[in-house]
């Protein structure tokens, strides 16, 4: 495992990930009942973007950097953006927020959220990050299996899968999860996170998740360039188990303002085999 987060912490990716789970907890945390949440892939929590794998790649800078200087931002960032501020105490931008953080802080009382991270180093920070925080729990385990062994069988969840697609068997491993987690509780919402590389390896991804889970779906492409070279990571997309309603146009500003961070970009919204 060699994947360290800190390298892209606040990318452009990162701001679509986490403005779609921001409006997405922004639902379920208005609804009646308890929430549980399980992250799969949580990473270290907190970033720090004066670091020196943040400098070294730029891409917190050509990211999150030009977010909060932007004057055309889409509402639908306002939950993001609004929770850097505060971690930053209003100040110049110098952490950012990964999911562990940004879940913990969106939660209620009688909330609960289970943060998996395999690579002990990056636990041992997480842990440090989320510590005496009321229902939360970190692990330091696969969170594929963690996900399908924790699903609660009744009650509202919402799994977050965010792999760093190391592993060739990373995109089955989704499929089994989310078949996994399904058989356990079939209302589980989940978000999943996903490279664009070329278009052959996502679509034969979803035509495997069709295959294995009858629910639905709903895909959100950010393209950064045309597909052109397979071996770049040329955007990413977002794959959503049974979204909520309304959510959808809230991508479309969501991805349509990153695709413009890129050269040539477009954003797609789309319900798979519709
Ligand atoms: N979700 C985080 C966020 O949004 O802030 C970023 C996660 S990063 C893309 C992926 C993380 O997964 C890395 O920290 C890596 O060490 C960890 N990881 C890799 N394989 C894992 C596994 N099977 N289970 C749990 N964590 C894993």
């Amino acid at each position: 495992m060699n994947y360290r987060h800190a390298f892209h912490a606040g990318n452009f990716a990162d701001l679509v990930k986490h403005a779609a789970l921001l409006r997405w907890l922004g639902r379920l945390t208005a609804g009646p009942g308890s929430l549980s949440v399980i992250d799969t892939h949580a990473g270290r929590g907190l970033y720090d973007l004066a670091g020196a794998e943040a400098k070294k790649s730029g891409e917190a800078e050509a990211g999150i950097g030009r977010l909060m200087a932007a004057a055309d931002v889409p509402g639908t960032f306002a939950p993001l953006t609004e929770a850097v501020r505060r971690l930053n105490g209003g100040g110049s931008v110098r952490r950012y927020p990964g999911s562990p953080w940004l879940i913990a802080q969106a939660l209620r009382p009688g909330d609960r959220y289970l943060a998996c991270e395999l690579r002990s180093e990056e636990h041992a920070v997480l842990r440090e990050a989320l510590k005496a925080r009321p229902g939360v729990r970190t692990a330091c385990a696969d969170g594929y299996a963690a996900a399908v062994a924790e699903t609660p069988a009744s009650g509202r969840v919402l799994v977050l899968i965010d792999p760093p697609f190391e592993r060739a068997d990373d995109y089955a491993r989704i499929v089994e999860t989310l078949a996994g987690v399904r058989r356990r509780n079939r209302d589980t919402a989940a978000l999943v996170w996903l490279p664009l590389k070329d278009l052959e390896t996502f679509d034969a991804f979803l035509r495997d998740l069709e295959d294995a889970v009858d629910a639905p779906l709903l895909v959100a492409e950010t393209r950064m360039r045309p597909l052109a070279d397979p071996l770049k990571m040329n955007g990413c997309a977002l794959v959503l188990l049974n979204p909520p309603a309304g959510l959808a146009a809230e991508l479309e500003a969501i991805c349509g303002w990153a695709a413009g961070l890129g050269e040539g970009g477009a954003a797609r919204v789309y319900a798979p085999g519709a």
